[in-house]
């Protein structure tokens, strides 16, 4: 049996589905049809665009219509006058094997007399912009007094290009008994109020995550080396010269530095940290509230309660510690129905962070490249000439403009420009002249979990583990600590061989996802434990080729092949900042004061 006939959907409807070449029914098709063919009822649908909401009301309204009567029995309203013809046109493809069914479209723009005629022709369903829909009940070309059924299809936008009064108006002239359905992405005050006036006991369903306002929030991500980080922003910053925005470093201490290192480097900068006074943080919000600071630099708990509308970027310099900061962090624009777009800067080795707040954010980020400098340089040379274009004249200079005539004579237009240009462009080209890519190749590992080697299908598997005995460790303390962390059982872990600043182990294949999945994002002691499959299934056994190097290297690196990979990947940018990061482990002791952040 077809999907569509499942829903209920009777045999000429079925066809025309078949026609139009739809398999399967879309969320908001499948949860809205069934309700609407069963049951006499109102409806609230809360969809995006581009999710099938036609064929969700226009499949039932076709099934339930009678087609043998030509009395109007259904409104559609929708915004605009391509919506209209659009939903028109559905509406006929959808009936096309459906006998006498008339649908005809009210817009304005065209001849209402002509449209009065096809409507006198017998039109069960009408397909409107409120506009043109109120003209032609004022003229009494419409009679909509039998409708059982209206739909308002995009409430939010009609509501939005300020149709309120319209709609209310042609509502009142249709019977109370009616079926109201009522369509829309978004769901603002104006549409509950709609619903709750015109509507009884509407049934609600959603389609995808509920709007939550942050939708107007574009996430990207750029993948740098930890070291460029300061470069990147500072890219980021010139290829967006109107940009207003808010830049979150995790400690004070990056807040100040950054914000002086961009006040030096010529940025309207300026750092909101919990080391300043009351009353310097004071001047800094109101440097920002009125636009003479650009860029400003804050720590989350700084940044908490700043409410200033229009940001156009957050920048997240670092990634926050915990992932729903992230969420605060990014909040701080697309306020009030603008749009606005958070930036991460991040190195490879928190690439997995991104993955992790793409789950709590339910959206994707888009992974976006550090402009060139080529690119750079020209959007800030149009940005400069359409500053000048937009300059207003100060009336004052005309006083010195003999002289300047003077000094400037012989100069032809196209020289004057390109050396007036070249006069405010010559630091960024300097700058950008010799400046090497920053952008960082993702591998295809990032955009999976990492799981270099294979997992076999059945019997033991070795692991890789990075600690060792400088870590403290001998065969019997690691055993203990992986049972404990793995709650595994006295014999799962086995012939544990422990290394100087690594180990191997083995466990049964049963326990490897769980064992790798555990150690995907553990950090102890400010610090990432990193537990792979060994790609030797000897592991340990002496006969690794790197070996001799392991005594030389200092810190948690060096080994085998397998895990030089590893680190290399993971240490990409700065040198094992994650190691290092003290702050981070915030009292995490080395038994049981894991902390899985990400
Ligand atoms: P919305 O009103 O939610 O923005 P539309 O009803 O305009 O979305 O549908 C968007 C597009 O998807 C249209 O081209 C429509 O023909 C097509 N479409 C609708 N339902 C299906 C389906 N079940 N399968 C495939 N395509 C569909
Ligand atoms: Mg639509």
């Amino acid at each position: 049996m077809n999907k569509f006939e499942i829903l209920g959907l009777d045999e000429q409807l079925i066809q025309a589905v078949n026609d139009m070449g739809f398999e399967t029914p879309s969320e908001v098709q499948e949860k809205a049809i069934p309700i609407l063919l069963d049951q006499e009822t109102d409806l609230v649908a809360l969809a995006q665009t581009g999710t099938g909401k036609t064929a969700a009301f226009g499949f039932p309204l076709i099934q339930k219509i009678n087609a043998d009567s030509r009395t109007t029995q259904a409104l559609i309203l929708s915004p605009t006058r391509e919506l209209c013809l659009q939903i028109t046109n559905e509406i006929k493809n959808y009936a096309k094997y459906t006998k006498g069914l008339n649908v005809v479209a009210i817009y304005g723009g065209a001849s209402i007399t002509d449209q009065a005629k096809q409507v006198k022709r017998g039109a069960q369903i009408i397909v409107a912009t409120p506009g043109r829909m109120q003209d032609m009940i004022n003229r009494s070309l419409v009679n909509i007094t039998k409708i059982e059924y209206c739909v308002l299809d995009e409430a939010d936008e009609m509501l939005n290009m300020g149709f309120y009064e319209d709609i209310t108006s042609i509502l009142s002239h249709t019977p109370d008994e009616k079926n109201t359905w009522l369509f829309s992405a978004t769901m603002p005050k104006e549409v509950s109020t709609i619903a709750k006036k015109f509507m009884y006991k509407p049934i609600e369903i959603t389609v995808g995550a509920k709007n939550s306002g942050s939708d107007t929030v574009q996430h990207e991500y750029y993948l740098v080396s930890g070291r460029d980080r300061y470069l990147a922003l500072k890219r980021l910053a010139d290829a967006n010269p109107d940009i207003f925005s808010v830049v979150f470093c995790r400690t004070k201490r990056d807040t100040q530095n950054v914000a002086e290192k961009l006040i030096e480097d010529g940025y309207s900068a300026g750092a909101l940290h919990g080391d300043l006074s009351q009353n310097q943080r004071d001047m800094v919000m109101k440097s920002f509230r009125s636009r003479q600071i650009q860029m400003l630099v804050a720590t989350d708990v700084a940044a908490r309660g700043i409410d200033v509308d229009d940001v156009t970027h957050v920048i997240n310099y670092q990634l926050p510690d915990e992932v729903e900061t992230y969420t605060h962090r990014s909040g701080r624009t697309g306020r009030a129905g603008k749009s606005g777009i958070s930036m991460v800067i991040v190195p490879k080795s928190e690439i997995r962070k991104i993955r992790s707040i793409e789950k709590i954010i339910k959206k994707q980020f888009i992974a976006k490249k550090i402009p060139t400098n080529i690119e750079i340089c020209e959007i800030q040379l149009y940005h400069l000439a359409s500053k000048i274009k937009n300059t207003e004249i100060n009336e004052e200079i005309d006083h010195y403009l003999p002289a300047i005539n003077d000094v400037l004579s012989g100069i032809d237009r196209e020289e004057l420009i390109k050396k007036m240009v070249s006069v405010e462009f010559g630091r960024f080209f300097n700058y950008y002249k010799n400046a090497k890519d920053l952008n960082v190749v993702e591998s295809k590992e990032g955009r999976r979990s990492q799981e270099p080697g294979k997992i076999p299908t059945s019997g033991d598997v070795r692991y890789f583990i990075n600690v060792g005995e400088r870590d403290g460790y001998d065969w019997r303390s690691l055993k203990d600590f992986l049972r404990d962390t793995m709650d595994f059982g006295r014999d799962d872990v086995f012939k544990v061989d422990v290394k100087e600043s690594f180990s191997f182990f083995n466990t049964d294949v049963a326990h490897t996802e769980a064992l790798l999945g555990m150690f995907k994002d553990f950090k102890l002691d400010g610090r990432f434990i990193n537990v792979e499959i060994s790609s030797n299934p000897s592991g340990g056994g002496g006969r690794r080729r790197n070996r001799g190097g392991d005594r030389n290297r200092r810190g948690n690196s060096g080994g085998g092949d397998r895990r030089n990979r590893s680190n290399r990947d993971r240490r990409d940018g700065k040198p094992s900042s994650d190691f290092r990061r003290k702050d981070s482990s915030k009292g995490g002791s080395f038994r049981g004061g894991k902390k899985k952040r990400y």
